[in-house]
């Protein structure tokens, strides 16, 4: 862990941008206190105890005047989140006020935080590893409650630990094979081999159990990208509809470089959708249609869940059948809808044209069928993880490419010892794997990796 003893003190909005009823505005370093007393009237903060919050008045120093009513909490190092001294100025919500406020704390001595820089401070302070400062991330895009408990159990340090666990397997192993290389009194070459692959294979079985989790964590982090599809009239939009109603839509500002992007995004029983328009999807002539055509095309190519709907009071059309084929590689669920009027389309006739799955009888116009398309989902993502007691999923690339590269090293030392390779060698792969884990919590990464980690946080985070 670098230890680093001296850093300027940063200023930043912390609330998502607009018109909020309160706005935080957050200082960490060494001045923060002395920043914000400049600018405050009220009681002295340089005075006041750590962890407390007063009110009083920002003014602008030169000319006094007022610019806004605050509640002023200072928190002094380190039982803080950066682990230096911080000072979060609540005012009220307005963006010229908070703009104002801000400006002023840069203008008496403190610096612009960049996007992520807070959390960044907690990590070189030794505060919180990188998963738990990836976890912080997590957090402010959750977009169900599922995907936040993951994130706050992850905060919390389960992957973390569980790392450090497998961490403190593999070196206690490359000691005792250390000890035998150096007192190889009698015979130990084989006892040490049989230690190496028994250590070898176990951590192998907890890395891959983590990695069958990955595309659950990899789902609540990123939404599930899903098309609903079907030919005209067969009742997309009243399922969109059905499912974006109540208080199911979510819209999200996407922290970091598509910041103003709105995503829309829906709850189903925690999973959350990400909705493709594939509204576009027919057959034309038209040229700048044609492009628009497309486009839809690859996105539906790349959907995780494909929504077909079919019309079961019709039967099956040419254009059907084409999306049938086009999308019988996908995860997917098949859905006859209309089966209030009467029925033209049976499974026998699904299955007939090679679809495997069992399909969903529904009635939009009748609310009947919903839930259970709505449980089919769940089923599909969650099935098996979300009874299991393991509360640690792997979430994202970079966590997922490290186990990866870590299982490959223990996959080669145990090559490498059926092979009869020499042991230090065989050491080499074992240390290398300890490595790659020790990049996931942070314990071993290079510096510029760290800058781009943290620099998709948002700001003020
Ligand atoms: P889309 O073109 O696929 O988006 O289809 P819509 O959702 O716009 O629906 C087309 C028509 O079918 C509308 O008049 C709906 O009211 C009707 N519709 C949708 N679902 C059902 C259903 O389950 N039963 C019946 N009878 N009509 C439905
Ligand atoms: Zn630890």
């Amino acid at each position: 862990m670098p230890i680093v003893t001296e850093y300027d003190t940063i200023a930043a909005i912390s609330t998502p941008p607009g018109e909020g009823a309160i706005s935080i505005v957050r200082l960490s370093g060494d001045q923060a206190v002395e920043i914000a007393e400049s600018v405050f009237r009220g009681p002295n903060l340089l005075k006041v105890a750590s962890h407390t919050i007063h009110y009083g008045h920002i003014i602008e120093p030169q000319t006094k005047k007022e610019i806004d009513e605050v509640m002023v909490s200072v928190m002094r190092a380190p039982k803080t989140f950066t682990r230096e001294d911080v000072v979060e100025i609540n005012c009220h919500g307005g963006i010229v006020p908070t703009n104002k406020i801000l400006q002023l704390l840069l203008a008496t001595g403190a610096r612009m935080a960049e996007p992520g820089e807070f959390t960044k401070r907690a990590f070189l302070n030794g505060r919180i590893d990188l998963t738990q400062a990836e976890s912080v991330m997590d957090l402010i895009r959750a977009k169900t409650d599922r995907a936040m408990q993951v994130a706050l159990d992850q905060l919390d340090g389960n992957l973390h630990h569980l790392i450090h666990e497998l961490r403190a397997e593999i070196s206690q192993v490359l000691v005792q094979v250390e000890v035998n290389i150096d007192y190889p009194e009698y015979d130990e070459e084989e006892i040490t081999a049989k230690m190496l692959r028994e250590k070898a294979i176990m951590v192998q079985q907890r890395i891959d159990q983590l990695l069958a989790t990955a595309q659950q964590g990899k789902i609540l982090r990123e939404g599930l990208a899903t098309a609903i599809i079907g030919r005209p009239n067969v009742g997309k939009s009243s399922l969109l509809n059905y499912l974006l109603h109540e208080d199911k839509a979510i819209v999200t500002d996407v922290a970091g470089t598509t910041r103003d992007v709105l995503e829309e995004y829906v709850n189903v029983q925690g999973v959350p959708l990400k909705l493709i328009d594939t509204a576009g999807i027919h057959e034309t002539e038209d040229k700048v249609e044609k492009i628009g055509v497309a486009r839809s095309r690859k996105a539906l190519s790349q959907a995780d869940l494909i929504v077909l709907v079919l019309n079961a009071s019709e039967p099956i059309t040419e254009e059907d059948r084409s999306l049938i084929e086009e999308t019988k590689a996908q995860k997917r669920l098949v859905i006859l809808n209309k089966t209030d009027l009467p029925q033209k389309i049976s499974p026998a006739d699904l299955a007939a044209l090679g679809v495997k799955e069992s399909p969903i009888f529904a009635s939009i116009k009748n609310q009947s069928g919903l839930s259970s398309i709505e449980q089919q989902i769940k089923v599909l993502f969650f099935g098996g993880i979300e009874n299991s007691q393991q509360n640690v999923l792997v979430s994202n690339n970079r966590q997922i490419g490290l186990l990866q590269q870590a299982k490959a090293s223990l996959v080669s030392v145990v090559n490498g010892l059926d092979a009869q390779v020499p042991i230090d060698l065989v050491q080499i792969d074992m240390t290398a794997c300890w490595e790659k884990l020790g990049e996931i919590t942070g314990e071993n990464v290079p510096d510029e990796l760290i800058t781009q980690l943290f620099s998709q946080f948002c700001l003020g985070k």
